[in-house]
C-alpha cells in the first residue's frame, strides 16, 4: 500500500520507516525543507537507536522517501498520517491544533482519489470530526474517510514499541476506512498485536487517558519517595514492594525530578483544559500537573541543600539533561527548570549529555559543557546526576571523587546505592532513600534566617 506520512518528526520518521519494513511504499512529507533534505542525504535528525539503519534499509529497498512538496507526497496514495506536533498553546497550556489544520487543508487541496485520513498525532476529543469538517469544506476530491490512530511509542525505544507494541487503537466509523487500516497493520496483527477498534472519540481520549495515568503514577511514587525521606523508608524498596501486585506493575514506578518530555506535560495540561470545557473538570490531573511543576523546583532546592545551603560560587557538574536516557529530545526536561534554578541561586554549572547537548546549548546558554562525564565532575562542588544514561551507571567513583572539589552527590534518578556511595566518602543523597537531610521548615519570625532559608526562598515558584 502506499502511503503519505505529513510530519517527519519522532513520530512520523519512526511510524514512516517502520510502514516501510512492513513492505508499504511511505512517502514521508515535512515542511523543515531543511530536514528534509538531510534525510535525502541519508542523515538522520534525531537520535533515535535503530532509526538510522532501519531509514537507511528501507530507502534502499525503494520503500521509503521524502519530500518537502505535499502535493506530490498526496499522489495516488490510499491512506494519509497526519503526524505534525500539538505543543501546548503559550497562552493557556491547551493542544495548538494549528499544524494539524494546516496539514488538513494541505490534504483537502492536493488529494487526488479517495483517501483515509489517519490522525496520528495526540489531539484532544472531536479533532477528527474537525479535521472531516475541514475536508468536506476543502472539497477533497474522491472522497475521504477520517480515521484516529494515536501513537503509543516510547522515544529511545521507539522502533520495537511500534514493531511490538502492547495495542494499536483504531477509531473508524466506516467499513472501507477499516479495511484500509486492517491492511496497514496486518504485519504487527500476524505477529499477534491486539488491535482495538472503537469509536474516533474513544481513541481520542484513549491516548490522552493513558499518557495522564503513566504520568500519575510517576507523581504519586515521586510523593511517596518525599514521605520516606520524611520518615525513613526507601522509596526503591517501597516501589518493589508496591509494583510487584499485577494489579499495579512495577514500571513508572521510579522516583525521580518529575516528568518531563514532549508528552506527558503538554498532555496532561491540554487533557485539563478540555474536561473543564467539557465541564468534567479532572481534579486529580490538576493537582498532579500542579505537583509536578513544584517537583522540578524542588529537587534544585535538594541540591541547594546537599551543597550546604549556598551556592554561592560553587561549581555543579550536571550529568544527563535529555528528558529521559536514549533520545536527544530536551522538549521540558527537568534540566530545564534545574539549572537555570541553580544559577539563580549562585551556582557556575558545568553540564555533560551523551545526546542532548546541541539541543542544549540553544537552551541552556551562559552553562559550561564538557565532553565526557569525567571531565564534567572535574574541581566540582557537587555533582547532580538528572538524567540515567547507561553511560552514567558504572562510572569509577573513585575516580570521580578524586577529582571533586568536594564530594557531593545528588542522585535524582536514583542510580547509585546510598550505602555504598557513603562508603566511598561521598556524601550521597538520593530520591527517597532513607531520612534524608533535613527538610527545609518555615523561619520563625524575629528570628535572622539562615543562607539556606534565604538561598531556598529565591528557588520557590
Ligand atoms: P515533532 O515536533 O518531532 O515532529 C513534527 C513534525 O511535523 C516536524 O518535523 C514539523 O516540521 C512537521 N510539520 C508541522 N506542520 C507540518 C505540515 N503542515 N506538513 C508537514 N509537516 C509538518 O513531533 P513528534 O514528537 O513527532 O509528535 C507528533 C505528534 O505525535 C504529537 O501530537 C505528539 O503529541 C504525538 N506523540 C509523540 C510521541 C513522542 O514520543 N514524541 C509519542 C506519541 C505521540
Amino acid at each position: 500500500m502506499r502511503i503519505a506520512m505529513i510530519g517527519a518528526g519522532y513520530v512520523g520518521l519512526v511510524t514512516g520507516a517502520c510502514f516501510a519494513d512492513f513492505g508499504h511504499e511511505v512517502v514521508c512529507v515535512d515542511v523543515d525543507a531543511e530536514k528534509i533534505a538531510r534525510l535525502n542525504e541519508g542523515r538522520v535528525p534525531i537520535f533515535e537507536p535503530g532509526l538510522a539503519e532501519l531509514v537507511a534499509l528501507n530507502r534502499r529497498a525503494g520503500r521509503l522517501f521524502f519530500t518537502s512538496d505535499t502535493s506530490r507526497a498526496l499522489v495516488s496514495v490510499e491512506a494519509a498520517f497526519i503526524a505534525v506536533g500539538t505543543p501546548a498553546r503559550v497562552e493557556d497550556g491547551a493542544a495548538d491544533l494549528s499544524y494539524v489544520e494546516a496539514a488538513t487543508r494541505a490534504i483537502a487541496e492536493y488529494a487526488d482519489g479517495f483517501l483515509v485520513v489517519v490522525l496520528k498525532s495526540t489531539a484532544p476529543i472531536g479533532t477528527c470530526d474537525a479535521v472531516e469538517a475541514r475536508l468536506a469544506e476543502g472539497g477533497a476530491k474522491g472522497g475521504f474517510s477520517v480515521v484516529s490512530n494515536p501513537e503509543f511509542l516510547r522515544e529511545g525505544a521507539a522502533i520495537g514499541d511500534f514493531k511490538r507494541p502492547d495495542r494499536v487503537v483504531v477509531g473508524v466509523e466506516d467499513e472501507r476506512a477499516k479495511r484500509v487500516m486492517a491492511d496497514i497493520y496486518r504485519p504487527l496483527a500476524q505477529s499477534g498485536a491486539p488491535i482495538v477498534y472503537t469509536t474516533r472519540r474513544s481513541a481520542e481520549l484513549i491516548k490522552y487517558a493513558a499518557n495522564v495515568f503513566l504520568a500519575m503514577k510517576v507523581t504519586f511514587i515521586n510523593e511517596i519517595a518525599d514521605l520516606c525521606e520524611s520518615v525513613g523508608g526507601d522509596v526503591v524498596d517501597v516501589a518493589n514492594g508496591v509494583g510487584l501486585d499485577s494489579r499495579i506493575g512495577r514500571k513508572f514506578l521510579s522516583a525521580g525530578p518529575g516528568f518531563g518530555g514532549s508528552c506527558f506535560p503538554k498532555d496532561t495540561v491540554a487533557l485539563t483544559r478540555f474536561a473543564k470545557e467539557a465541564r468534567a473538570p479532572l481534579r486529580l490531573v490538576e493537582t498532579l500537573v500542579e505537583v509536578n511543576v513544584e517537583r522540578k523546583l524542588a529537587m534544585a532546592r535538594k541540591i541547594v541543600r546537599a551543597c550546604g545551603g549556598s551556592m554561592s560560587g560553587k561549581r555543579v557538574a550536571v550529568l544527563g539533561l535529555t528528558y529521559k536516557p536514549n533520545t536527544d529530545d530536551m522538549r521540558d526536561a527537568p534540566s530545564l527548570t534545574i539549572v537555570p534554578a541553580l544559577k539563580a541561586a549562585g551556582a557556575k554549572i558545568v553540564a555533560f549529555d551523551p545526546e542532548g547537548m546541541a539541543s542544549a546549548r540553544a537552551q541552556l546558554p551562559e552553562i559550561e559543557f564538557s565532553a565526557s562525564a569525567y571531565e564534567c565532575v572535574e574541581g566540582a562542588d557537587a555533582l547532580a546526576i538528572v538524567t540515567e544514561w547507561d553511560a552514567f551507571r558504572a562510572l569509577d567513583m573513585a575516580r570521580v571523587k578524586a577529582s571533586m572539589r568536594t564530594p557531593v552527590v545528588v542522585d535524582l534518578r536514583n542510580v547509585y546505592d546510598p550505602e555504598a556511595m557513603r562508603g566511598l566518602g561521598f556524601i550521597y543523597e538520593g530520591v527517597g532513600r532513607g531520612a534524608a537531610a533535613s527538610r527545609s521548615s518555615p523561619p520563625s519570625r524575629g528570628r535572622r534566617r539562615t543562607s539556606e532559608e534565604l538561598s531556598l526562598d529565591r528557588l520557590r515558584p
